[in-house]
């Protein structure tokens, strides 16, 4: 059984098959609530009626068969929820910041009373496997209680510019924002973005991805449990192109922070260019991992491994271009196709699972078309390769070796668990190879050479760079990526930046003489 690692969404105990019945029946139940009726939305602090909505069908992807009905949100709901959120603004904005501090404090306790249940609910939306969403779960409250303590830290900057005068500058919430999240990750995502956006002072309205909506609407709850008054958090549910659209579109909403495909992002940015919305995006990736010849090799496999088969490969940072040393080449991969054929892939509950189904049949086909590429591209497949036999949209952790940079399997995001691995003969060649591509995310480098490491992390062109590490992060640290990857970055001040604006005030003392003129 292969080891895929640590970080921060690695549980401590998974051996127990007690666990599996366990997750089974209490996701059974979870479940059962979003069974009985259709899953609406929430607004101006409470559930909406369903009654005589549209609706589309949210599908499991462990059996391929309906979980749940789901309302399209429309023109009156974004509308509705776009106006209590300015409702709400200012008195969320004016709350004393100790007050707002204690409610997302116990937005998070609630997150961590709840954890098994949002963990199992989103194993069972996502088919992202029990093993790493435990950890994900208290992850979000996590994000809530970072930024509830750096609260008290917005405002700061006193300065003297003249000597009859004092300079200030303060940072105020930037009004309501519009929060669009993906179906990877999609609770502890949307964690990351909303739990800053309360914190600077802003009201949200959040539209979840199609493909997982379930765990949304438990934060929702959880957020009314808390304490956080009506209107300040608000969620409509539906497709991009109608609900997304409009929320991008409304005039009362000052901002979007969008976590997606790059190519979504484009759309965002001329949808809301008539408004003139303040947009973060934090879009793809197709991230290389370089490893020398020098590296410390157990390790860098434990962590190629872990990067892109943990969450079924459907995670923006994973590293999905291995860039191999040739001299090491023919050694390392042998020992990775190992690794990979020891995956254990099944039922996202079972907490010996590394590997769930994919999200969707979409995108399943999504990725299952480029194993057709591979095959056209002249690629060898060294492991899996082909969708499994299995209920569910289940695929085999897959290995493709002897590529070229140039290859489409090489330079575009397949977001599952699919690795390329392209063979380099020295530094320069690698860099060449990991900056040969669109996007920007993120960038892993292996080696004892410390000189090396410095020089390869300056010149990679990417938000985030990993010295022989996998990902692992840190709350503060900014979070995003450059060229297509993305337009900003969360994470410590640079998500305040982000929701806030930034005002100067210049006070003249009593000695200060103004300037007269046409006297
Ligand atoms: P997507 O772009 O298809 O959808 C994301 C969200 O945008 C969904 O809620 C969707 O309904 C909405 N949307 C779609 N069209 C819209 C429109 N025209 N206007 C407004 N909203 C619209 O992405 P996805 O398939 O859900 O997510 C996978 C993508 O997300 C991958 O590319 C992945 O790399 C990226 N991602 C990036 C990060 C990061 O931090 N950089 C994190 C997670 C995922």
């Amino acid at each position: 059984m292969s080891n895929l690692g640590r970080s921060f969404i690695m549980p401590d105990d998974l051996s127990s098959s007690d666990q599996y019945i366990k997750n089974q029946e209490s996701a059974e139940k979870y479940i059962s609530r979003f069974r009985k009726k259709t899953l609406g939305h929430y607004i101006n602090g409470a559930r909406t009626s369903t009654e005589g909505a549209k609706t589309f069908e949210n599908i499991s992807p462990i059996s391929g068969k309906i979980l749940n009905e789901v309302a399209l949100g429309t023109a009156e709901d974004i509308d509705a929820a776009s106006k209590a959120a300015k409702k709400a603004f200012p008195q969320w904005r004016d709350m004393a910041s100790g007050d707002r501090r204690k409610i997302l404090h116990k937005i998070a306790d609630l997150i961590v009373a709840r954890a098994d249940e949002i963990a199992l609910t989103e194993c069972v939306d996502t088919g992202q496997a029990f093993r790493f969403m435990s950890k994900a779960a208290i992850r979000g409250a996590e994000n809530y209680r970072f930024f509830a303590d750096k609260i008290l830290e917005a405002n700061n900057g006193l300065s003297l510019p003249a000597k009859d005068h004092i300079n200030y500058t303060v940072r105020t919430p930037i009004g309501p924002v519009g929060v669009i999240t993906p179906w990877n990750t999609p609770f502890m995502l949307s964690t990351w973005k909303i739990a800053p956006a309360l914190a600077a002072g802003c009201t949200v309205v959040h539209k979840p991805a199609e493909w997982s909506p379930l765990t949304a609407m438990l934060l929702a709850e959880i957020s009314a449990e808390a304490g956080i008054p009506e209107g300040v958090i608000n969620l409509v549910n539906g497709t991009g192109e109608e609900a997304g659209k409009l929320l991008t579109e409304h005039p009362d909403i000052k901002a979007i922070s969008f976590v997606g495909e790059s190519f979504t992002g484009s759309k965002i940015m001329s949808q809301g260019s008539n408004t003139l919305k303040r947009v973060h995006f934090e879009l793809g990736g197709k991230n290389p991992v370089i490893v020398f010849d020098d590296a410390d090799l157990d390790k860098a496999l434990d962590a190629v491994v872990f990067m892109i088969f943990s969450l079924n490969g459907e995670r923006c940072t994973s590293s999905s271009r291995l860039l191999i040393q040739s001299s090491i080449q023919e050694r390392f991969l042998e020992s990775l196709a190992d690794r990979i054929d020891n995956l254990s892939v099944g039922d996202p509950l079972d907490p010996k699972t590394e590997i769930g189904p994919l999200i969707h049949q979409n995108h399943l086909d999504k990725v299952r078309k480029y194993f057709d590429i591979a095959q056209k591209e002249g690629v060898s497949v060294k492991s899996g390769g082909k969708i499994s036999n299995k209920e569910g949209y289940f695929i085999e952790p897959t290995l493709f070796s002897n590529a070229n940079s140039k290859m489409k399997v090489s330079q575009e995001e397949i977001f599952g668990p699919v690795l390329t691995a392209i063979p380099f003969e020295d530094e320069e060649e690698a860099l060449a190879i990991a900056n040969d591509v669109s996007y920007g995310l993120a960038g892993y480098i292996w080696t004892r050479d410390v000189g090396r490491a410095h020089r390869l992390a300056k010149s990679l062109e990417a938000g985030m760079i990993w010295i022989n590490s996998e990902n692992n992060r840190h709350l503060p640290a900014p979070f995003g990526g450059m060229k297509n990857s993305g337009i900003g970055r969360d994470g410590g001040d640079y998500s305040f930046d982000f929701y806030m604006e930034t005002k100067n005030i210049c006070v003249a003392l009593d000695t200060h003489k103004v300037p007269q003129i046409g006297k």
